[in-house]
């Protein structure tokens, strides 16, 4: 049979070059999960996703309530679950003041972070119960949380500190909307949000690998510097970013081929072991990449864990 495989945020960038090549293998059906439902028919159209290959299914991250709601539409459809993609996110760098989701918590965080991880925990058991030789959780990660890298060193560097401010509910009233506790910066709260989500892979697999024969895994597609992520930054920057990755740092790479590095992640039969950050050589060779000190923080990872829990609800 073929495999089912949603894919959070696929109405665009890496999300929908995934999609794309998956559908086009014939082997998998996508559900792009998405918080606009025209977009997200257009977008598949408009990179020529066949019919029989792909379902839309209404997701907005920014609401628990939808995240749950996605679930339970999900199992409705009566389809096995045999990969989630974890790929959505928002990057707000020139905000100067915080926005909130629906239940009150910094947008980055909360998209990228909160909603991702009730929506993986409310699936979990939907990958349990299937019989696909391979079953797969991918949280899409980024180099900008990897202060053991140069790019992971341009200020301001994430650093999630003792979660204070995300254990008061990073709401920017009783407690900061920062998860450190800090003043809000918005380019940081996206970093922080990735770091999130790389300890939320590593605790996934030490919890549950075992148990489930699940993999975990999360990656570094390269830079896009083309997707729609850097839509909030100056319009010089929009300009300059792509050439500058092209030619000064050569860490660009097209939609196209991230999404093919995001679709083999999910689908390559050599790439099932579990609790890896995978990034790509410059021949375009996966390799397993080594994670920042504080993005492999085993005692941090299970603490986000459990301070998230409380935060949507599960604790
Ligand atoms: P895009 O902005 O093109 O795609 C982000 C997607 O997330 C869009 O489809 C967007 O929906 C969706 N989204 C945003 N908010 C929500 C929400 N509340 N509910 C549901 N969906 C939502 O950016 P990219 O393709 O670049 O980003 C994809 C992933 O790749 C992210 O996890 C990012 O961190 C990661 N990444 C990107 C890099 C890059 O260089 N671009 C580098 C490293 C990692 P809509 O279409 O409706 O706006």
């Amino acid at each position: 049979r073929k495999g089912t495989v949603i894919i959070t945020g696929a109405s665009s960038g890496l999300g929908l070059a995934t999609a794309k090549a998956l559908a086009e293998t014939g082997e998998w059906h996508v559900i792009m999960a998405c918080r606009n439902f025209l977009k997200a028919e257009k977008a598949a159209k408009s990179v020529g996703i066949t019919k029989e290959n792909y379902s839309v299914m209404h997701l907005d991250l920014a609401s628990l309530e939808s995240v749950r709601q996605f679930a339970d539409t999900f199992r409705r459809s009566g389809r096995p679950l045999d990969a989630l993609v974890c790929n959505a996110a928002v990057y707000l760098p020139t905000a100067k003041e915080p926005t909130y989701t629906a239940e009150g918590f910094e947008l980055s965080v909360g998209t990228n972070h909160l909603g991702h991880f009730l929506l993986a925990r409310l699936l979990l058991d939907d990958l349990k119960q299937s019989d696909y030789p391979y079953k797969r959780l991918i949280i899409v990660g980024s180099i900008t949380g990897n202060t053991n890298t140069l790019a992971g060193n341009v200020p301001p560097k994430a650093n999630l500190g003792d979660l204070r401010g995300l254990a008061g509910g990073l709401n920017g009233i009783q407690s900061s909307a920062m998860i450190d506790g800090g003043d809000f910066d918005g380019a940081k709260a996206y970093k922080d949000s990735k770091v999130c989500n790389m300890l939320t892979m590593q605790e996934f697999h030490r919890r549950y690998n075992e148990e489930t024969g699940i993999t975990f895994a999360s990656l570094y597609p390269g830079c896009i510097a083309t997707t729609g992520l850097f839509r909030e930054h100056i319009p010089l920057f929009r300009l300059l970013f792509p050439p500058f990755q092209k030619y000064i740092t050569k860490g660009y790479v097209s939609e196209e081929e991230a999404g093919g590095r995001l679709a083999q992640v999910v689908s390559d039969p050599s790439l099932t072991k579990s609790g890896v950050y995978w990034s790509w050589n410059k021949n375009s060779e996966s390799f397993e990449n080594q994670l920042s000190k504080e993005a492999s923080d085993a005692e941090k990872a299970r603490k986000l864990w459990e301070v998230s829990e409380k935060l949507v609800g599960l604790a």
